[in-house]
Parts: C-alpha cells; sequence; structure tokens
C-alpha cells in the first residue's frame, strides 16, 4: 500500500478526535507541492538527474559548488526559508565547468548576467566552500575571490560567482510542511498538558481515597493501589529504564506492555480488590490515561513518519538531501523530537505513582527489609537500628553507603520517630514483620542459638 493512503487509513482506524485528524501532516497537499518543485527545477535545468551528477562531482575541484540553505528565517518569522545556491566558475560571461549539461549552463549564465542575482564570492565564502567541497581548489582565497588554481589554464582570468537560483515552490513547500509541524507541535504541547493535569488530579484523589487514617478500607485500598502500581512499573508501559530495552517504547511495544499489565491486573483480581467506590473509578481513570497517552503516542508517531517519508521523497526526486537537516532546522519540541512518553512517564511516577509510597524506597540498605526502627546517621542515610547495632559491636565505623564517619556517634537522637510512625502508618505490615524478626533475633541472642518462636507456645 502506498503510504499515502496508508497515513489516511490510520487516521481513521485509530478513532483520533476530529481536531487532531485536522492538523495532521497533510500529506496529499505537500506531494502535490513537490510535483511543482521538481518540474520548477526541471524547466531551469536542474532535475535530479543533473543535481545528483553536480553532487557527485564535488568532490572535483574543477567543477561548480551548489548548496542547498534551510536556514536564514524571514525577519518577522518563524518559518526558515529554503535557498538553493551556485557556485558558477565564470570566464568572460561562459560557465566553464565541464560538469553542466548544456541547458543548466545556460540557464547559470543567465541568471549569472543579470544583476544583483550573482557576486563574486568573498572569502569568509571561500571558506565555507572549501570546507563543504575540499580545500584544494581554493588555495588562493583572500579578499573578492579570483583563484588562479581552478581552471586548466592558469593565465586565464576566472572568476567564481554566487548565484542564487530564485524557486518559488520549495518556499511553498516548506512554508506549508514547517506549518504544519509548528501546529502539531502546539496540539501536542496542549494535549501535554491536559494530560499532566489529569495524572496530577488522579494522583490526588487516590492519595485522599487510600490514608490509612481512614480505616481498614483504606488501607485495603492502598495495598492494592501499590501491588497495581508495583506491576504498572514493572511492565515500563511507555520508557524502559533497564538497560537492556532502554529507552522509549514504540505504540506497538506499549500496547503489549500495556495489554501485559491489565492481564496481570485481572489474574491477580486486583482491581476487583478495591473496596471503595472512589478507588475503582479512579482505576478506571487511570486506565483512560493510559489509553490516550497511546492515542497520542500513536499520533505522534505516524505525523512524524509521514514528514519522514515526505522528505525523503523531497530528496529522491531533486537530490537536494533536506531530510537529514529539516529535523534539525525546523526546532521541533514535542512531534519530532519523540518525548512525549519519557516525559509523561516522568509526571506519572512522580505525582501518581509515587503517592501510594513504595516498598523499594523505605529499605535499609543493608539488610533490605524495610528500615524499622528507622535511624537517620548525621550523613542522613537512614538504617534499621538492628543493623546499626551489629555493626558499632563489629567496630565499623563508616557509613556504609557514604563512609562518613558516623556510625559510633549515632544516639538516640537520631531515631527518625517521624519516619517511623510514617512507616508504621503506610508499611504496617512490613513493620510488625521487622519487629517480630528483630525480637527473634534478640532473643537468639540472649537465649542462645537453638531459640525458636515455636518455645514461647510451650512456655
Ligand atoms: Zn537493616
Ligand atoms: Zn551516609
Amino acid at each position: 500500500m502506498k503510504f499515502a493512503q496508508e497515513f489516511r487509513k490510520a487516521l481513521q482506524r485509530e478513532g483520533f478526535p476530529q481536531k487532531w485528524v485536522d492538523s495532521a501532516v497533510p500529506y496529499g497537499q505537500l506531494k502535490k507541492c513537490l510535483k511543482k518543485v521538481t518540474n520548477e527545477l526541471h524547466e531551469l535545468g536542474l532535475d535530479k538527474d543533473t543535481l545528483t551528477q553536480l553532487a557527485a562531482s564535488q568532490k572535483d575541484p574543477s567543477t561548480v559548488a551548489f548548496y542547498y540553505h534551510l536556514d536564514g528565517a524571514a525577519a518577522n518569522s518563524k518559518l526558515f526559508r529554503p535557498r538553493l545556491t551556485f557556485f558558477v566558475h565564470i570566464q568572460d560571461g561562459v560557465a566553464v565547468d565541464a560538469k553542466l549539461t548544456p541547458s543548466t549552463r545556460d540557464f547559470l549564465e543567465k541568471i549569472a548576467s543579470s544583476t544583483g542575482k550573482a557576486q563574486n564570492i568573498t572569502a569568509d565564502e571561500s571558506a565555507q566552500i572549501s570546507a563543504q567541497i575540499g580545500p584544494a581548489n581554493f588555495t588562493e582565497a583572500s579578499g573578492p575571490f579570483s583563484p588562479r588554481h581552478i581552471s586548466p589554464s592558469e593565465d586565464e582570468a576566472v572568476s567564481i560567482q554566487r548565484v542564487e537560483v530564485p524557486l518559488v515552490f520549495d518556499s511553498e513547500f516548506f512554508d506549508i510542511l514547517q506549518t504544519d509541524v509548528f501546529n502539531l507541535d502546539a496540539l501536542q504541547g496542549e494535549e501535554q498538558d491536559k494530560m499532566g493535569k489529569e495524572i496530577m488530579l488522579l494522583g490526588q484523589d487516590i492519595n485522599k481515597a487510600t490514608k490509612p487514617s481512614k480505616g481498614r478500607k483504606a488501607r485495603g485500598d492502598m495495598e492494592t493501589w501499590r501491588n497495581i502500581f508495583e506491576l504498572y512499573l514493572d511492565a515500563r508501559v511507555f520508557f524502559s529504564t533497564r538497560e537492556n530495552d532502554h529507552g522509549a517504547r514504540t505504540s506497538p511495544q506499549a500496547v503489549k506492555q500495556l495489554n501485559w499489565f491489565q492481564d496481570q491486573v485481572l489474574s491477580r483480581k486486583l482491581a476487583y480488590g478495591l473496596k471503595l467506590e472512589s478507588s475503582r473509578k479512579a482505576y478506571t481513570r487511570f486506565l483512560s490515561v493510559n489509553a490516550l497517552l497511546l492515542q497520542i503516542l500513536k499520533f505522534q508517531e505516524i505525523n512524524s513518519l509521514a514528514v519522514t517519508k515526505i522528505l525523503k521523497k523531497f530528496d529522491k526526486r531533486t537530490s537536494l538531501g533536506v531530510s537529514r537537516v529539516f529535523p534539525i532546522t525546523v526546532k521541533s519540541n514535542h512531534l519530532l523530537a519523540g518525548s512525549v512518553a519519557k516525559d509523561l512517564c516522568a509526571q506519572m511516577s512522580n505525582d501518581l505513582i509515587s503517592v501510594v509510597p513504595q516498598l523499594d524506597d523505605y529499605l535499609c540498605p543493608i539488610c533490605f527489609t524495610v528500615a524499622y526502627w528507622p535511624v537517620r546517621l548525621d550523613c542522613q542515610h537512614i538504617f534499621c537500628s538492628r543493623c546499626l547495632v551489629k555493626m558499632s559491636r563489629k567496630g565499623e565505623s563508616h557509613c556504609p553507603l557514604c563512609r562518613a564517619d558516623v556510625v559510633m556517634r549515632a544516639s538516640l537522637e537520631n531515631f527518625d520517630s517521624k519516619r517511623a510512625s510514617f512507616l508504621r502508618e503506610y508499611f504496617p505490615k512490613e513493620v510488625k514483620e521487622k519487629v517480630r524478626a528483630n525480637e527473634r533475633e534478640r532473643n537468639k541472642e540472649i537465649f542462645g542459638p537453638d531459640y525458636s518462636d515455636s518455645l514461647c507456645s510451650i512456655m
């Protein structure tokens, strides 16, 4: 299937909002315009083959150089203007470059002789061209350029003239494309803002609903949310921070990961486990946020693919080589930057997932169980009291994380009571288990290694 057709079908199939579809890349219009560009070039004797040949021969010092620029934004517009510039060897009004076809030569001579369009090039420019096509041809560059070593016979007066080729339809083409990229960028920024607000609100609602102080149901739901978010983080739906597949996901990958996540939630009956009405509603909203994120990602993908395709087509038809420079020149913050997934995922973990504290963030770095009782050393690192007691018994006085000499200085003052009550509130199960384990360990120290909990029941 041709891309134009594929693109149109994808826009229909995905059920994007009409507003999005209306601002999608006008691929068909661009294709028509590209036809006008190629016709225009053809009429000037600068058809694709000629340009390809000229580009290939630029390494040869005796031939013409040209380049196609996208920079030089117009004074009161964000839009840049494309410019096609030739550097032609002119001798007595005749273009002497052997590689030029008769019609191209004709055209360049004509345009060079008409005033204002052609100028002798400056030293700056000669350096620029040298950099582009190799230093050999411009060894004598200084002042208004008049090199001696470029013509086969050195005595003849040959000058290099800059000839700017006035094209109409390439400007039109890039106007359409740039305007559309700007509009799409704005639209995507708008959608991202909206989504960001929804993520924040959702986080606040879940936080409010599952405050442990609100009772048993709230505490139960908080556990469930924690499991849901743990699975969600595991799924790395839109962005992976793992080393082996680091980076943003493509939409098919995201769909796969999202399905995996939902299957897991279903098979573990987590969503059913939510007791509060507000929690269940929040879960539905959470799924909608993900579905919308997926839509944004898909829309961004196919539009940025359309831009790539049309630029490739442009290059294929003209040999002007813009597909590489356009994305850099146009400075797209969203569409071509492809950062949507990363941005929103960062927000998701900041504003949403963090409202339900995850155990991983509260583990003692020595024993990897919840850091309870929490002792905050002078270096601000927190460990469980048990591990610190063991360390000081062994005479280890340095913090295992930062090597500061702080362990022996720890006293009752370092007990973090605020953290302790936070842990009791948010991780009651883990705290209880840890207290029990601490007791077991202490009893073993007192009663010997054969001590076990069962002894208590016998007594
Ligand atoms: Zn510990
Ligand atoms: Zn430390």
